[in-house]
């Protein structure tokens, strides 16, 4: 058979691209990348805005990884800006800092509560530990018991029923242990060895990652005019499609929607430029009390970028994703009855054999960038291997 491609990547965001690059490189494949929108990049993507600021048009990205393979391969195609990630929490106009710290535990009690408080949570949990609040919570301590109703209440429980119109009980567990209590006073949001920015923005990282010689990128694609799936298995163009596909979009789309919509949020941004040079206290402040939006971030504290007087900040005002063609899933909702509605679909995916879903829309799953980049380095390593059998 004669196909112009050996491989077909769908998406060209973390999970697209590092498939690409790996099936070109390391196996010599010929890629073809079909990506929906008119960049690369996913929702990584970023570019200067009218002001000339740098912003992320898909929500803040921080790069973190405890995963020496994959800081290994990104820092191929960029270098990295030193950036440790600070939040806040903007509790009644006093900021905290998130995950809610000892310091934050002062900044809510006062010195001499928090060191009594601070004693008793090192005696129970030890120190520098990470405990979640749904934990914390379990405590009959008295004492502890009001400092986690006090977190619950100013941390956790307004800025959850924001972003995903359900309390911190009935999310996935996994969703609210991803920002602790942290017995610590290390403020920074994320504590994995490797943290940072790529120097020169994620789009070049992407541009770099794609600039193979075996690979061929079109955008404006949707990929589902140009590929069927059916009974006579996988068409590209009209013609049967033997290599591997890898599908990084959403999977109930790929197939129609044909057993119903797997639930997302999706979210809002609002940008806003001031003629400032900084506008806020810190990369990212939570709004956990008050406003209609879950936080802000301002770019420049994330890229490092020297701009006098002229700053952009977005707001991130979460809703549920109804499909219409402008919004984007951004979040899937995990519970045990969207993770069964998934796995049909997941079910239909795998009888095709060569279809694999990879990514963090594909695979319905709450992952990090590093996590994709794992996933997909991985995925690859079976299919180099098993080509190579
Ligand atoms: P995506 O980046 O979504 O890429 C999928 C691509 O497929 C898209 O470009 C899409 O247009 C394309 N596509 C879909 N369907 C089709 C089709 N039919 N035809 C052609 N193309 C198609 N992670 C971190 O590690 N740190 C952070 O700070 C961080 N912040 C985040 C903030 C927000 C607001 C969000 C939503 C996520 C954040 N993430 C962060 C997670 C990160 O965005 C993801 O892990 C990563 O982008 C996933 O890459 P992906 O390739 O799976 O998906
Ligand atoms: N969360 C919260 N208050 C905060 C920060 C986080 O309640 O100040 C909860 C909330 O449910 C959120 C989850 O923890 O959805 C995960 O937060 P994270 O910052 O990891 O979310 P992401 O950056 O992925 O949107």
């Amino acid at each position: 058979m004669n196909q112009a491609y050996d491989c077909l990547v769908i998406g060209a965001g973390f999970a697209g691209a590092v498939a690409a690059r790996e099936l070109a490189e390391r196996g010599g494949r010929r890629v073809l990348v079909l990506e929906r929108r008119d960049h690369i990049g996913g929702n990584a993507y970023d570019l200067p805005d009218q002001a000339g600021v740098l912003i992320h048009q898909y929500g803040p990205h921080i790069f973190h990884t405890s995963n020496r393979r994959v800081f290994d391969y990104l820092s191929r195609f960029t270098r990295w800006r030193d950036y440790q990630h600070r939040v806040v929490a903007n509790v009644h106009g006093t900021e905290m800092p998130v995950p809610f710290n000892l310091t934050s535990l002062e900044l809510a009690f006062g010195k001499e509560k928090a060191a009594a408080l601070e004693q008793k949570l090192i005696a129970a949990y030890g120190a520098e530990k990470k405990v979640t609040i749904l934990e914390l919570r379990q405590n009959t301590d008295p004492d502890i018991a009001a400092l986690a109703d006090y977190v619950y209440e100013n941390v956790f429980l307004h800025y959850t029923m924001k972003q995903w119109d359900q309390s911190p009980e009935e999310i996935d567990p996994n969703t609210t242990a991803r920002v602790p209590v942290f017995l610590s006073r290390d403020d920074r949001y994320f504590q994995d060895p490797w943290q940072g920015m790529p120097l020169e923005g994620y789009t070049p990282l992407f541009r770099r990652m794609l600039d193979h010689p075996n690979i061929t990128v079109e955008l404006g694609v949707d990929a589902r005019t140009r590929l069927t799936l059916g009974e006579r298995g996988i068409e590209l163009d009209g013609a049967p499609f033997t290599g591997p596909v890898i599908y990084s979009g959403a999977v109930d789309e790929l197939f129609d929607c044909r057993f119903g919509r797997l639930p997302y949020r999706t979210l809002e941004f609002r940008f806003e430029t001031y003629p400032v040079d900084f506008w806020q206290s810190h990369g990212t402040v939570n709004y956990t009390v008050s406003e209609e939006w879950t936080r802000i971030t301002e770019f420049k504290y994330l890229t490092g970028q020297e701009l006098p007087g002229r700053t952009t900040i977005a707001k991130e005002i979460s809703h549920a994703y109804t499909g219409a063609p402008e919004e984007t899933p951004y979040y899937a909702i995990i519970s045990p009855e969207n993770n069964a509605l998934y796995q049909r679909y997941r079910a239909l995916a795998d009888g095709y054999g060569s279809l694999y879903l990879l990514g963090r829309l594909a695979e319905y799953k709450y992952y990090n960038m590093d996590a994709i980049v794992a996933r997909a380095l991985e995925l690859c390593d079976g299919l180099i291997r098993k080509e190579g059998e």
